[in-house]
This record gives structure tokens, C-alpha cells and sequence, in this order.
């Protein structure tokens, strides 16, 4: 069953290809505001937030997930990794062919590295992470030439409000830790 022909798809006016220039377009911040919903149950929980969602072009969001790092104490629990489990699931499928991965901080050299081999052609995320970020920061995982698939990626969705959870998280975790 073929999917090359979206351009009538509630989800994607127009196909993906119009959205990936505009990281302002509505539906990107819709979604990321589901991811940060994400994050803000990891806050809540305790864990570092970070919330990721998986969107299908036909069905919608097929996973949501958060750090669970704390909770699972899996060092590989991070919210891509789950969501990407999750959406693999959902399709019965390893490939995530025509999913947009949203994620709330710019992801891991470990969750990259998922990135590609679940073949995800997009992913979205909200603030950029100077102190690990593979997708431009500190590496290039995403768009490796010398890697077999290579991601279309969008940077700085409702960048702001990404960062600023985290940015509060550590602000408390550090003044609690002066009492
Ligand atoms: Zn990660």
C-alpha cells in the first residue's frame, strides 16, 4: 500500500515536504505541544522532560512517550527510544516509513542512532542540546552522508518552551540540593 500521495491528508495539507520548511507551521507546534504534554508528565514524575510522539501521515499519533530513565532505571529509557518501540508496534513494522518523530530536545547519539535504523524520514524537535545533541550540535547522525539513511530534520519547534522545562527542572533540582 502506497502513501505517495498525501496531498489530500487531513494530518499534512499540502505533504509533508511543504511543512519542512516552516518550523512555525501550526501542525508542527500542534504536535510538539503533545511531546511537551510528554515532558511535562516526566517533570511530574521526577525524570529529566523530555517528551517525544511519533505521528503517521494516516493515523495520527501512534505513540507518545517520556523519559522514563528514573522510573525504568534503563539508561536507554529515553522518550524516543519508546515512542520509536511504540510505533513500531503500532505498524507492525520496523520501518517507520512516512513518520514524523517529534521530540522536545534535540536528540542523543544513542536515540539518533535509532532514528536511522527505524529509517524515520523526519524528525522534529524543540530545543537543541549543546552538550549532546546528534543531529547538528555535537554530531550529525541524522544526516550523515556515510550512514545508509539519512533524516530530514526540522529544529526549534516551540524551542522555547522545550528548553524552558528543562531549564526550570535543573533550576529546582539545584536549589533543592542547597537546602
Ligand atoms: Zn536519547
Amino acid at each position: 500500500m502506497a502513501f505517495g500521495n498525501i496531498d489530500d491528508d487531513f494530518l499534512f495539507p499540502g505533504g509533508p515536504d511543504l511543512l519542512a520548511s516552516d518550523p512555525r507551521h501550526p501542525l508542527h507546534e500542534y504536535h510538539m505541544a503533545q511531546a511537551l504534554e510528554q515532558a511535562e508528565m516526566a517533570r511530574d514524575a521526577d525524570e529529566v522532560p523530555v517528551g517525544a510522539i511519533v505521528v503517521h501521515p494516516r493515523m495520527g499519533i501512534i505513540a507518545s512517550a517520556r523519559n522514563q530513565r528514573e522510573e525504568l532505571q534503563d539508561p536507554t529509557a529515553h522518550a524516543e527510544m519508546i515512542a520509536i518501540t511504540q510505533a513500531a508496534a503500532a505498524l507492525g513494522s520496523w520501518r517507520l516509513e512516512h513518520c514524523m518523530l517529534y521530540v522536545t530536545l534535540e536528540p542523543c547519539p544513542m536515540c539518533a542512532g535509532a532514528i536511522v535504523q527505524a529509517r524515520l524520514p523526519w524528525v522534529i524537535y524543540g530545543a537543541a542540546d549543546a552538550k549532546a545533541g546528534a543531529c547538528h550540535s555535537l554530531y550529525s547522525i541524522t544526516s550523515d552522508p556515510r550512514l545508509n539513511h539519512r533524516c530530514r530534520v526540522i529544529a526549534g519547534v516551540l524551542a522555547e518552551r522545550c528548553g524552558g522545562i528543562l531549564t526550570e527542572f535543573f533550576a529546582a533540582k539545584r536549589r533543592s540540593g542547597k537546602k
